[in-house]
């Protein structure tokens, strides 16, 4: 028969004023209204939330003392309150709390008490499953960690719709990545509009996930994502210094070696222009160094042709980074003046004509690399995730592709395989997007 879940119970110590003890109702709520029970004794509860008053110096003392009898009876306490936003005051006399929030944080305590104690999912109650619903197939899912963007690129209004950069917090990305992995998701895509920028805005905050500390940061996050066991792949990175960070972990197999990062350009003033970091020198330099570090690193990238006062030399400019820096993946479009764009008030626009003649010639180079960076592959082995299946056999991805963008390895197969296996092949043959393969012996 089957184990019947037990509902987690947490304890709940409220101290301080009247307005705490309205944040500890609304806490309470929360808490009984996803499922949780609320336990009066410390030795059933699963964990404790102590909700602290530090108004005055005996308060203070009543607190940290209220916070001590919890550990000691209990072990697992999440402390919140007034005392709480003085959290070193706390971490230093109890370093075993699992979380410290100020006042007014119920959003704060709940991820806590879901990153320590995760609900129960109750199909009779719950809409969803507990993965959520997805619109992308059971063998992949994007997982978006953060919303908005701190950067003013001119050509973009994205900032304007969805304003400055807003990151999810670490404990509850980490929840949702492990809840995917447990519901057969092999492949995690880690999205957002600007994902090296992840903690920015909560200055890399420690959050907490599984008992440990985390901190909200795109270095740590990929970390503890290549730790669940499934594929993990960055997508739009911004070019910033730490990227550099992650490259180790592609070289160790923790994360894909995969990165999506959109260099936009190669040209000084029209990077200026864009209000993108201007340096192709410094750019190529860095793709050696992680190439050096991770031979099967594959690069992503995409690049604006026809921005408004681009020449041909500028444009030349650009022909020539793409031919140096031999990328794997590239996705070029032409300027289109987006309304709202502050680009658009910039003089001298390429004319459509003009555009698409450049368009058509860095597609053109870069189908050549492409081509021969595939056709090195042919005779390889490698590890694809299969996608589909057809009368041939099966449609995968590598490490190399990601889903909707890039390429695809179709296997020759008589029908052994399944959507979401993840299994050895031989490359058989190539062509300027896509490989062959047959199962590896
Ligand atoms: S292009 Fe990307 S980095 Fe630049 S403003 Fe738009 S979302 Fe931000």
């Amino acid at each position: 028969m089957k184990e019947k879940k037990t509902i987690p119970q947490v304890g709940f110590v409220s101290l301080g004023c009247p307005k705490a003890t309205v944040d500890s109702e609304h806490i309470l709520t929360r808490l009984r209204a996803e499922g949780y029970a609320i336990s009066g004794s410390y030795q059933e509860a699963d964990l404790v939330v102590v909700n602290t008053c530090g108004f005055i110096d005996s308060a203070v003392a009543e607190s940290l003392d209220a916070i001590g009898e919890a550990l000691q009876e209990n072990g697992r306490v999440i402390v919140t309150g007034c005392l709480g936003a003085k959290g070193d005051i706390i971490r230093q006399t109890h370093p075993k709390v699992l979380a410290v929030s100020g006042p007014h944080a119920t959003d704060e305590v709940m991820e806590a008490v879901h990153a320590h104690l995760p609900r129960l999912h109750d199909p009779y109650t719950d809409l969803v499953p507990p993965q959520g619903i997805r619109l992308t197939p059971r063998h992949y899912a994007y997982v978006k960690i953060s919303e908005g963007c701190n950067h003013r690129c001119t050509f973009c209004i994205i900032p304007g719709l969805r304003g400055d950069l807003v990151s999810r917090p670490v404990g509850e990305v980490m929840l949702e990545a492990e809840k995917l992995v447990e519901s057969g998701v092999k492949e995690l895509l880690v999205i957002s509009q600007d994902t090296s920028a992840y903690g920015v805005d909560v200055k890399y905050r420690t959050g907490f996930w599984g008992g440990r500390p985390l901190k909200t940061r795109m270095t740590e996050l990929a970390a503890a994502m290549g730790s669940l066991g499934a594929w993990v792949r960055l997508h739009y990175v911004y070019p910033y210094p730490h990227v550099d960070e992650v490259i180790p972990l592609m070289a160790e197999g923790k994360i894909l070696p995969y990165l999506d990062i959109p260099f936009q350009h190669a040209n000084p003033r029209i990077l200026k222009l864009m209000k993108r970091p201007a340096s192709s020198d410094n750019v190529l330099a860095r793709i050696r160094q992680w190439r050096e570090t991770c031979p099967d690193l594959t690069l992503r990238s995409t690049f604006i042709v026809g921005f408004p006062g681009e020449t041909e030399e500028e444009f030349e400019e650009l022909l020539d980074f793409v031919e140096e820096a031999q990328l794997d993946r590239v996705g070029a479009f032409a300027y289109s003046p987006v309304e709202g764009a502050t680009a658009n008030a910039l003089p001298d626009h390429v004319p459509p004509e003009v555009q698409e003649e450049r368009l058509a010639r860095l597609m053109l180079l870069q189908e050549e690399i492409s081509e021969e960076k595939l056709r090195a592959k042919v005779g390889k082995t490698m590890t694809v995730l299969v996608d589909e299946l057809d009368e041939d056999g099966a449609i995968a991805r590598s490490a190399a592709d990601a889903p909707e963008i890039d390429g695809l390895v179709y296997i020759d197969d008589d029908g052994s395989l399944e959507v979401g296996d993840l299994v050895e092949v031989t490359i058989t043959d190539s062509d300027t997007h896509d490989l062959w393969a047959e199962v590896a012996k």
